[in-house]
């Protein structure tokens, strides 16, 4: 029965059309719901989650995937470099201004092991929380030593045997504390919005992401682009995303992320939602979506 209506809706989906692709992507999951574990890669993957537009599903995207991660045998640390610190409200961890933060480890020379904290609910996922003060990193940042490679510094000296992944939560804008996470990552993950503006502004992330390959992190790479926030209603995000395949190809993720409540509403329970409604469409999509990363990433690390 299940395999019936998975080939219908490959049928479908190979059609382009939305609902049977969501459909698909539902179908997909159910099908592989015994399914526990998943590959763990070779050694870390250390991905950045960058788009200097705000609003297009970084946070939401790094701490639902990194969720999605956990929940399958990974072990996940999140790094929250946005001075708003929404990855960590999301995670449940607190972030006001006298704990010890991601500011603490880029700035005052600290270690990632004075910060790191469980997020709340999930024991294979870990975050490292920002604060207020981050907000003053690109300014503090400007006349120091190495500045666009502290970052990384401390993750090299921080025990990364002890995870699968890293995921790194930028701010919207490309400063200093998103050149740092470039420098700090092997992989780059866009979120694109399905939305009209889409491209527009990817082309400065694009020149940045190659001028940090030149200059700073050669092993840098563009791995892996979300579409976030599909309105299947509307023919507009239908057309934006064939746009961004033909124009980034297999490096789009299959899976594209439907515009849903539950997901917007998870963070302020300071949960995930794939914890906060598991059966969601948001959910399934972004178990999907973090599946098909960790399939790739093995592949790639044979
Ligand atoms: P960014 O980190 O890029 O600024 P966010 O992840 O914070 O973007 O998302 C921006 C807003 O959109 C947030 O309020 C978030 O809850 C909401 N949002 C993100 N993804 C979805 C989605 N798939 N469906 C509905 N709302 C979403
Ligand atoms: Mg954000």
């Amino acid at each position: 029965m299940v395999s019936e209506a998975l080939k219908a809706a490959e049928v479908s989906r190979e059609t382009s059309q939305p609902i049977a692709q969501a459909a698909a992507a539902a179908l997909r999951v159910q099908a592989k719901r015994g399914e526990k574990e998943w590959p763990r890669p070779p050694r870390c993957r250390v991905i950045t989650i960058a788009n200097q537009k705000g609003g297009v599903g970084k946070t939401t995207s790094a701490v639902n995937l990194a969720a999605a991660l956990a929940m399958h045998n990974n072990r996940v640390l999140v790094v929250d470099l946005d001075p708003q610190g929404n990855a960590s409200t999301a995670l449940g961890v607190e972030h006001h201004s006298d704990i010890p933060s991601v500011y603490h480890v880029i700035l005052e020379g600290g270690s990632f092991s004075d910060i790191v904290v469980p997020a709340e609910g999930l024991s294979n996922l870990f975050c490292a929380p920002a604060t207020l003060h981050l907000a003053g990193a690109e300014v503090d940042l400007v006349p120091m030593v190495a500045r666009e490679s502290r970052l990384r510094r401390a993750l090299e000296a921080y025990d990364l045997d002890n995870f699968d992944y890293v995921l790194i939560d930028c701010p919207p804008s490309l400063g200093l504390l998103t050149v740092n996470a470039l420098t700090g990552a092997d992989e780059l993950l866009i979120p694109i919005q399905t939305e009209y503006y889409a491209l527009e502004g990817l082309s400065q992330l694009l020149h940045t992401v190659d001028l940090v390959k030149q200059h700073l992190n050669p092993n840098l790479a563009v791995t892996t682009i979300l579409l976030t926030m599909y309105d299947a209603r509307t023919r507009l995000a239908a057309q934006v995303a064939d746009e961004v395949r033909s124009h980034f190809g297999e490096l789009v993720l299959g899976t594209v992320i439907p515009r849903s409540v539950r997901v917007s509403e998870a963070p302020s329970y300071g949960e995930s939602v794939l914890t906060y409604d598991p059966g969601s469409s948001g959910a399934l999509a972004y178990t999907e979506a973090a599946r098909e990363m960790a399939y790739r990433g093995a592949e790639e690390r044979k």
